[in-house]
């Protein structure tokens, strides 16, 4: 019986030729350092939470009209009969995790970031999985727009730092609560005479929540919606200065942003600024993006705190790197490989390894006693600077045939020297 993966899901393998970068996992690692080190360079630090959490906790935080929950959660009761529910985003967990730990008391404004998986029941295409990853950012316990201008940066450096060149920021601000109840009451009233128009989703979410019609993707509704009331005419003036604050602080950092008073995101939980990354070669696909969501924290439970925040799928940015044509950093080769020829040079190639690797240099040895071609084309698959041979020639005089995979050249190297001679050769 052979099983294939579940649907929308891949794996991430080894680097090999011709392997695409999202199913290499050296280039995972090379996201997810980038990100953490630009995370450590901003004062962020790591947070880790389960990837189930409570059915209410996502349900609620996330908003029981959005297409995420309406449609795409994966929810499951436990053999003990609670319900639960796989993350479909970072940040409810997070802020979840946030109040049981009474983080807020630790630090003044806590900052905190996280990679993982999410899993969302959508239908798959390139770009779109059923679980996907995201690297995010929360920055928790500062209101002022200087906080949302950092997050914003922070986003957008860890693109420019792996080389991504068709970035765009799309920038909005959806304002308070209660700005956002009067626009939706105007948004209803103007949605109500068209809604025989308008798609079967979005019909739902006039009756469920209508700000959501806005996140349609359907060329019908997108037409009706290109006369729908903006929210920006609907903001208060504390609203409207702290957006002003924002795009100032982003000027001043050089960052360029498109406004878009359309953009409201496909979450409940956020007030004032939104914010989502586009590229070009992703079409209508976003790489990321985040908003500020003043209510969040005291909704699952916590003091009023403000915050705001990101998640970056990492999927999307792998696709748009290689679309792109940007340079990707090749795999890191071994040092050396092993070749021993015969039982007594493999057995001797055992505890020198472990020497080499006590060295730091990174090495394998072939395991299979196949040929010394074989054995050589399997020190260059591996990316091995030096393929190191041994034979019971060498083996009798205390010596190993020290080969560079680039050059061919061969020298001969006593055995006791053979680390020190690695490590400086190899530089
Ligand atoms: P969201 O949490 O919906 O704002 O998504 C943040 C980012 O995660 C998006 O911009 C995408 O890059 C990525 N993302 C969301 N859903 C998926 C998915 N199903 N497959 C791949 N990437 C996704």
């Amino acid at each position: 019986m052979r099983y294939a993966p579940p649907k929308g899901t891949y794996d991430i393998l080894p680097p090999a030729p011709g392997r695409s970068a999202v199913q290499d996992s050296e280039k995972w690692q090379w996201l997810e350092a980038t990100f953490r080190d630009l995370c450590r360079l901003h004062g962020y630090a790591e947070i880790r939470t389960p990837i189930f959490e409570s059915h209410e906790l996502i349900h609620r935080s996330v908003g029981e009209g959005t297409d995420i929950v309406a449609k795409e959660t994966f929810d499951f009761e436990t053999k003990g009969g609670d319900s639960l529910t796989l993350r479909p985003e970072g940040t409810a967990g997070v802020m979840r995790a946030y109040v049981t730990n009474r983080l807020y008391i630790e630090r003044p404004v806590g900052k905190l970031f996280y990679i993982g998986p999410n899993f969302r029941y959508e239908r798959p295409q390139k770009g779109r999985y059923r679980q996907h990853h995201q690297a995010g950012a929360e920055l928790l316990g500062a209101a002022g727009p200087e906080a949302d201008a950092e997050v914003i940066a922070l986003a957008c450096a860890f693109y420019v730092r792996l080389g991504l060149r068709d970035m765009k920021v799309k920038l909005n601000t959806v304002g308070t609560p209660e700005s956002r109840a009067a626009y939706v009451v105007a948004l209803r009233a103007w949605a109500e005479p068209l809604l025989p128009q308008m798609s079967a989703d979005n019909r739902r979410r006039y009756e469920q929540n209508a700000l959501r019609m806005l996140d349609s993707k359907e060329p019908q509704d997108l037409e009706l919606l290109s006369s729908a009331p903006v929210l920006s005419d609907y903001l208060d003036e504390a609203s409207q200065a702290h957006f002003a604050a924002v795009k100032s602080y982003l000027e001043a950092m050089g960052l360029a942003y498109d406004e878009d008073p359309r953009l409201v995101r496909g979450f409940d939980y956020y007030t004032h600024t939104v914010f989502e990354i586009q590229s070009t070669v992703l079409g209508d696909k976003a790489l990321g993006g985040g908003g500020r969501y003043n209510g969040l924290i005291e909704a699952v439970g916590g003091p009023s705190t403000p915050g705001i925040g990101f998640g970056l799928g990492l999927e999307r940015v792998l696709l748009a790197l290689e679309e792109t044509g940007a340079a990707l950093p090749e795999a890191v080769g071994l040092d050396a490989f092993l070749c021993p020829l015969g039982e007594a040079a493999r057995a001797a190639c055992v505890p020198l390894l472990a020497t080499l690797r006590r060295s730091q240099i990174a090495c394998d040895m072939d395991y299979t006693g196949r040929r010394m071609k074989v054995m050589l084309e399997q020190a260059d698959q591996c990316g091995a600077r030096f393929a190191v041979i041994l034979g019971d020639d060498e083996l009798a005089q205390g010596v190993a045939t020290v080969r560079d995979m680039a050059t061919k050249t061969q020298q001969s190297v006593a055995l006791e020297a053979l680390a020190t001679c690695l490590s400086k050769i190899s530089g």
